[in-house]
């Protein structure tokens, strides 16, 4: 996918169970979740929540960044996969070696999205990589250092991270902007490029179905209210524009737009 002059390219890692809905989003009715399940059909598994765990490559002069880095090697994230572990093989369908990627942004350090920072032994997957990521991010992960993921992912970089603390820009038209809620200095990706745009919305909205229900409650979202006053304000500016909207955890590429059908918010890949 191609925005002006910088590329947005799907990195896949990982699928699977994650969780029975009526777990991941207790206080919504069964029934409610019907127009998604017709809608967005890849993301149920009967009761469960099926997702997608996906990064995006980006390119823009001269700069390489992967956004995040996937559930990583298989073993570490105790799920139900149908399959993980992608993310190299991906980057070779891309034609992308692991050291030609000059910036690994994360948007925040959930252990879907920090799997590959590092291999099994705890060493920089990237070994040229800057690895950058908001400081609040990094800082809460420090207090959860008892988890796997923390052990292997995160702490083994404590030298190697390069912490933000609000709108950053990572390469020529790539800025990453905070989108508060989900997680401690959770943060999204805006590219720009010769009027054409798009965002990155990490798990702002980590089922297209939040889209239109701004207000459900997913059980991992940080701080809820936060989480939806985010969506809120994000999602109007980008319904029924020509804006690319991508979600690692969206069905397909997880790149798509949002548009409105029978009045309601929809993602769409776009193909
Ligand atoms: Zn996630």
């Amino acid at each position: 996918m191609v925005v002006g002059s910088i590329e947005l390219l799907p990195v896949p890692d990982a699928v699977g169970v994650f969780a029975d809905y009526g777990e991941a989003y207790p206080e919504v009715p069964p029934e409610a979740w019907a127009p998604y399940r017709a809608l967005y059909h890849e993301l149920f598994a009967g009761d469960s929540w099926r997702v997608p765990g996906g990064c995006f490559l980006i390119r823009s002069a001269g700069v390489t960044i992967l956004v995040d880095t996937g559930v990583g090697p298989p073993g570490l994230w105790d799920w139900t996969a149908e399959e993980e572990g992608m993310l190299p093989s991906s980057l070779d369908a891309l034609g992308v070696r692991r050291d030609e990627i000059d910036v690994v942004f994360l948007t925040h350090m959930h252990i879907d999205h920090v799997g590959w920072n590092t291999d099994l032994e705890g060493v920089a997957f990237f070994p040229r990589a800057r690895y950058v990521v908001h400081r609040d991010s990094l800082a809460f992960a420090r207090t959860q250092d008892g988890r796997p993921h923390v052990q292997r992912c995160i702490l083994p970089l404590e030298d190697r991270f390069e912490t933000v603390t609000g709108d950053f820009e990572l390469a020529e038209g790539v800025s990453a902007f905070v989108a508060p809620g989900h997680y401690p200095g959770h943060m999204g990706v805006r590219l720009a490029s010769s009027g054409g745009e798009a965002v990155v919305i990490a798990d702002t909205a980590v089922h297209p179905a939040l889209l239109h229900e701004p207000d459900w409650v997913y059980v991992s979202d940080g701080e809820p209210e936060t989480c939806a006053a985010t969506r809120h304000a994000l999602i109007p500016e980008l319904v029924d524009r020509d804006a690319l909207v991508a979600c690692g955890h969206y069905p397909g590429s997880g790149i798509g737009r949002i548009v409105t059908r029978d009045g309601r918010a929809v993602w769409e890949e776009v193909r």
